[in-house]
């Protein structure tokens, strides 16, 4: 990881923080500075100030994604969220540590307190709880008729995320129906959480144990491809570095493939009852070439209609915990671009949480799974 930063700006264009705040010192340039700084003899920073600096990131890494000096800024400030623990980072290692027991209650113990008792403060926070679990969801429309055989007779490992392994399980059975169809074979796998969040999140520690997991459970595997359908734990994925060789890294990110991706020429019929528009909402992880957009565009035509700009939710782990004001200035400008549809689509378990927790009245939020019948 790079520390060199030039100071060149580029990624102020594109920080979520720093578009809906106009605070240069939430910027990836500040945070950078902040870092080089505490390298040195950490000038007049107390130590509450660098935690509090540290807790204010999405970690998107759009702006990694656009640095020429391949300088890590959320890779950074998790080191910092990491060297500057408190009760926030506890409370969120604790709640992705323990995902299997505390999701499922959680969501509906929130879910039981009236929405009329719900501090102000921590109401989107709790709508976003009881939400885990998911109501409704939306109404499937999408039917798939013809298989391609392309991939048939292949075993293939599913990395189902924290989110449908605990409270979405449909999603999980439709992604299961969709590679029956494609005639592969689910290798049993016992996959824990990505790890992303919890680094993000600056712990270390948790997140290199579930990297570790995971890769073992792909090598017990015999390595296969790993189908993955949650943007965010793809390039949770991705990330891995603590493979066996380079050799074995480059495998492993040759293995992950979006879901979108191993169904893409699977035929889909449109029953009547499917809305006339759909939105998308592109997540921060899925990158530029976002291929559940890709997919979902060839399946619904112009029925998908075209993200007018790509905002992030606002999501962000820790910041909804340490800074929900910024969190929802970020989440309203997500709203402004996504405003039209009654339906918005997407393909990240958290981009899902945020929005259906914060959708205006009317408006239903769901994975792009939960439209195939
Ligand atoms: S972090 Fe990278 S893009 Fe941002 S100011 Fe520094 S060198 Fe430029
Ligand atoms: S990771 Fe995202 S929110 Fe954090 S500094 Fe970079 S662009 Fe801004």
């Amino acid at each position: 990881m790079s520390k060199d930063c030039i100071l060149c700006g580029k990624c102020l264009e594109v920080c979520p923080l720093l578009r809906a705040t106009g605070r240069e010192e939430l910027s990836p340039r500040a945070k950078a500075d902040l870092v080089r700084l505490l390298d040195g003899d950490g000038g007049e920073l107390r130590e509450a100030n660098v935690a509090r600096l540290a807790s204010l990131c999405l970690g998107c890494k759009r702006c990694r994604a656009v640095c020429s000096q391949d300088v890590d800024v959320p890779g950074l400030v998790a080191m910092l969220r990491a060297a500057h623990p408190d009760f926030k980072q506890w409370l969120w290692k604790t709640w992705l540590s323990h995902a299997g027991t505390l999701w499922s209650a959680g969501s509906t113990a929130a879910g039981l307190i009236p929405e009329r008792f719900r501090p102000e403060k921590f109401g989107p926070m709790l709508k976003m709880l009881a939400g885990l679990k998911g109501g409704p969801g939306l109404t499937p429309f999408l039917s798939p008729q013809k298989f391609p055989d392309t991939s048939r007779g292949e075993k293939m490992l599913l990395f189902a995320g924290c989110t449908a392994t605990h409270v979405q399980g449909r999603w999980l059975m439709a992604a299961l129906r969709l590679l029956d169809g494609l005639g592969i074979e689910v290798l049993p796998g016992d996959f824990g959480c990505c790890g992303a969040s919890l680094e993000a999140g600056g712990c270390l520690d948790e997140a290199k144990a579930m990297a570790k997991h995971n890769l073992a459970v792909w090598r017990a595997a015999g390595r296969p491809k790993v189908a993955v359908f949650c943007a965010s734990c793809r390039a949770g994925l991705l990330g891995y570095s603590d493979c066996r060789d380079e050799e074995e890294c480059l495998l492993w990110r040759k293995s992950i493939l979006p879901l979108s991706e191993v169904v893409k020429n699977t035929e889909f019929m449109i029953f009547d009852n499917a809305p006339e528009k759909l939105g998308y909402h592109h997540p921060c992880h899925a990158g530029d070439g976002d291929p559940d957009f890709g997919f979902l565009s060839a399946v619904l035509g112009e029925r998908l209609a075209a993200p007018s700009g790509r905002e992030c939710c606002g999501f962000g782990g820790l910041l909804r915990l340490a800074a929900p004001e910024v969190a929802e200035d970020v989440n309203r400008r997500c709203w402004d671009a996504l405003t039209g549809p009654e339906v918005i689509v997407t393909g990240c378990s958290a981009c899902v949480a945020q929005l259906a927790a914060t959708a205006p009245e009317g408006t239903a939020v769901g994975h792009w799974l939960e439209l195939i019948g």
